[in-house]
């Protein structure tokens, strides 16, 4: 008995009798006798056909306008959840963002957590009510609806279960636990008994989106006891805690990631501040810079490439076009079908050998690698992206069943 938030993603509340299924699950939790808070997502597809109709509208609405827009989802959603559990007869409130509340900051559209305000809420669980509270949504400073960013839902949970110190925080999906590859990917993928902080927060950095990746980083700054499970089958699922102990595996997971699209520099001056200046330009439009590579000089000349994400191509190379002279380069170029792929574990701290075993499988596959980056717990490689389920799958191979 205590506190429990639990968290349903957009499948698990898809329709009508998917909501009873869920309410049914809130229900075994409060009869046990504990304090019940929920949050939800939208509707199956809900957020991705709102995207839709503003682009029927407006090519570039504001993000202020968007953020009005999507954050409808999670309200449906909450509503409908609420009136099932009054039909069943239980205690319950629905609470938006902006009534529960949870203050972000003002960065529309990927707004991040300052402070969730827990006087509403114990006040209704004190009442004995069941809470539902929509996910991926706050409000700022000036009023205004912010969402979180796409997946937000399940760092509104952990916020939600670090505010209230609750004995745990579930997130129900589609899937029964965290695997050590999407399943969709690799059929066969392994699931895991449990996953420590750090290695979760670099899978869904890096493309795992069973996991919010900024849900992870609060829960591991909190210390919330985190679960992945099934909303539909009653078993255990996955644990994401301090350190993982049961499994002693070489590598925890491979992911891949898309939203990834690669810029070159060519023919930059191969003098000393150039990097610097082409980097300050691109921070000052807060285009975030992933891989970088930078090529030997020659004739006094360099390339530099790097990556961003797909949305902030155009504005990174409309910046760059801008100072071509100033950076004293002749040109640029890029090429927006990549993809990157990782592995991720801890495992990879005392075993030397793990990224040369990566290059083998690639290799092997005759998948040539574009760019290489590293860090003490993951290894990822720049690919074709034609190639990247081949490459994700003959890389699990090689990890889990050689
Ligand atoms: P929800 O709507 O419940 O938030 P998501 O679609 O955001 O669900 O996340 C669940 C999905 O994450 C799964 O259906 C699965 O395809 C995908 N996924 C990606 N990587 C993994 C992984 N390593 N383990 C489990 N699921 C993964
Ligand atoms: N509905 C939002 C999305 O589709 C938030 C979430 O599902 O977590 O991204
Ligand atoms: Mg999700």
């Amino acid at each position: 008995m205590g506190i429990i938030v639990q968290k349903f993603g957009g499948s698990s509340v898809a329709n009508a009798e998917k909501i009873f299924n869920v309410a049914g699950r809130i229900q075994d939790a409060y009869d046990a006798g504990n304090s019940v808070v929920v949050v939800v997502s939208a509707q199956g597809d809900t957020t991705d056909d709102l995207i839709e109709k503003a682009a029927e509208i407006n090519a570039k609405p504001s993000k202020r306008e968007m953020d009005v827009l999507l954050s409808t989802g999670e309200q449906i959603t909450i509503a409908l959840l609420a009136m099932a559990l009054e039909k069943n007869k239980y205690p319950v409130v629905s609470l938006t963002g902006w009534q529960t509340p949870i203050k972000t900051n003002m960065v529309y559209g990927a707004a991040r957590i300052e402070k969730v305000e827990t006087t509403r809420l114990t006040n209704e669980l004190d009442k004995g009510r069941i809470v539902i509270v929509a996910g991926f949504q706050g409000v700022n400073a000036v009023n205004d609806i912010t969402t979180l960013g796409r997946g937000g839902s399940d760092t509104t949970a952990v916020a939600l279960a670090a505010a209230l110190h609750a004995d745990v925080c579930e997130i129900y999906t589609d899937v029964d636990g965290v695997y050590t590859c999407d399943p969709r990917i690799v059929p066969d993928a392994r699931k895991l008994k449990d996953i420590s902080y750090d290695e979760m927060l670099e899978l869904a950095s890096l493309g795992a989106n069973v996991l919010h990746n900024r849900s992870v980083e609060m829960a591991k700054k909190y210390h919330v006891d985190l679960e992945v499970k099934s909303s539909f089958q009653k078993i255990a699922g996955t644990k994401v805690k301090e350190a993982s102990s049961v499994e002693k595996l070489l590598i925890r997971g491979v992911a891949r990631d898309n939203d990834v699209a690669r810029i070159a520099v060519i023919g930059v001056d191969d003098t000393p501040g150039k990097a610097y200046r082409m980097f300050a330009l691109l921070a000052k439009k807060n285009i975030n810079v992933d891989v970088i590579l930078q090529s030997i000089g020659r004739e006094n000349t360099k390339d530099i490439s790097f990556t961003v994400s797909r949305s902030q191509m155009e504005e990174a190379i409309k910046i760059l076009t801008e100072n071509l002279e100033m950076l004293g380069a002749t040109k640029i170029t890029h090429d927006e079908k990549i993809s990157k792929v990782s592995i991720v574990g801890s495992g990879m701290l005392s075993n030397p050998g793990v990224a040369a075993k990566m290059f083998e499988a690639l290799y092997d596959a005759n998948i040539n690698i574009r760019m290489i980056s590293t860090s003490e717990i993951k290894v990822s490689v720049l690919i074709d992206e034609d190639m990247a389920e081949k490459a994700v799958q003959a890389i699990h191979n090689k990890f889990f069943k050689d």
